[in-house]
């Protein structure tokens, strides 16, 4: 399919380039040490993803760890609920530890695996990323240093004590306002130290060349399989897939299978408390062009034109920019970038819930809202929403903050 100019047939062989560029958007804008780690480990990733036995392994612990396929479930009854619009949900909450991010994660320490390193390295915020990573590491028999703030640390027990029954070594970091952003660079700063053992492992489609292609490609299954299983169940394509886009993960994976079929592609970015900065983490829709984190892609930006202090009601979609690719897409009009609010999100997390015995992360029910609002504009027709994670872990907050609605 040619859309504006782009050949998206052959779209995965161009994009990204050998630089690592979508368009303008992506890059790696690190120190030299790093250069090298980063072209050691694009150098592996391109040899072994060629191997038969990488993929026919990654296959294998894709099926009998992580319990893949998921399923794509119908929602019939939130459908009647709506009008004439078909709504299907794409179950990433049943991959194994709940969510998206282990597809990438086991793809990440099977490549460690490969290249001989003994250690994986990464930062987490709310804890997520390092979950899933600690649970990869468990099952290769690798060390797992996640670097964490210490006020995260206070804020998100419950996952500092999985990862610690996992055998990861949570190591806390004190400087700063000891959140996120401290926790990228103390583990950044770790990683150039260790790279000789380790290998950094990135939570999204962010960080330097070849992250945003590695983690796309390892989470395309995610559309690999939702395109075939939808056309098998209705035999046609959906009229419309949905995703919520933090970093662009889980969005990337589902819109990798569509790219190239006559499907409108929505990505979520959540609007937070309101388009004021500081009050959202809306990166696509209110951001600039700009480089953090080793990168170039659209960002919040503070007065000072560093990255912006961003807030969202789901602390895995709150961050200040948003993967190169996603950028790259925006642009070319390929894929809408829209906003719900916490509202929205809180409404839909209950109605998903209530209506379908689903309990959706509060991520994931950001593309739930968004799916919701465009049946009623659509009127007929069908739509796919990718249902990234499960909500145990939301259920406290929402209750205490939100209440039963
Ligand atoms: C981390 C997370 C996200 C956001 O990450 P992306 O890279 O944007 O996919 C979305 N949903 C869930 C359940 C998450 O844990």
């Amino acid at each position: 399919m040619n859309f504006n100019g782009i050949d998206f047939d052959t779209y995965f062989k161009h994009y990204p380039d050998e630089n690592g560029f979508f368009g303008k958007y992506g890059g790696a804008y690190i120190s030299d040490d790093l250069k090298q780690a980063m072209a050691e480990i694009t150098e592996a990733y391109f040899t072994i993803c060629k191997s038969s036995k990488f993929i026919s392994e990654l296959r294998g612990i894709r099926r009998d760890f992580q319990g893949r396929p998921t399923p794509i479930s119908y929602l019939e009854r939130l459908s009647g609920k709506l009008g004439n619009v078909q709504l299907y949900v794409k179950r990433e909450d049943l991959n194994h530890s709940g969510a998206h991010k282990l597809n990438h994660c086991m793809g990440e320490a099977l490549l460690a695996k490969y290249m001989g390193k003994k250690k994986v390295i990464a930062e987490t915020g709310a804890g997520q990323h390092g979950v899933a990573l600690a649970t990869a590491a468990a099952y290769f028999g690798l060390e797992c240093d996640i670097y964490m703030g210490s006020v995260d640390i206070k804020k998100q027990a419950p996952n500092v004590a999985r990862m610690k029954i996992l055998g990861a070594n949570v190591v806390e970091v004190t400087h700063g306002l000891a959140t996120l952003k401290e926790a990228v660079d103390a583990a950044f700063a770790a990683y150039a130290n260790e790279y000789k053992d380790a290998i950094y492992c990135i939570g999204s489609v962010l960080g330097p060349h070849p992250f945003p292609m590695m983690v796309r490609d390892f989470q395309s299954v995610v559309g690999i399989e939702a395109r075939e299983q939808f056309v098998g169940m209705t035999g046609e394509l959906p009229d419309a897939v949905v995703a919520c886009v933090g970093g662009g993960s889980n969005a990337a994976g589902m819109f990798a299978g569509f790219l190239n079929d006559p499907v409108d592609l929505y990505g979520v970015e959540p609007l937070g408390k309101g388009p004021k900065l500081g009050d959202h983490a809306a990166s696509l829709k209110y951001g600039t062009e700009g480089i953090m984190h080793g990168f170039n892609s659209i960002m919040l930006k503070d007065e000072n034109g560093e990255p912006a202090p961003v807030y969202s009601v789901a602390s895995g979609l709150d961050y200040p920019s948003s993967g190169p690719e996603h950028a790259f897409l925006r642009d070319l009009g390929r894929v809408k970038y829209d906003v719900v609010d916490d509202e929205e999100t809180i409404d839909a997390f209950f109605t998903l819930s209530r209506t379908e015995g689903i309990i959706p992360a509060i991520e994931s029910a950001h593309a739930v809202a968004y799916g919701m609002k465009l049946a009623k504009q659509m009127g007929k027709g069908s739509v796919l929403i990718n249902l990234s994670g499960r909500g145990d872990k939301d259920m406290d907050y929402v209750l205490q903050n939100y209440g039963i609605r």
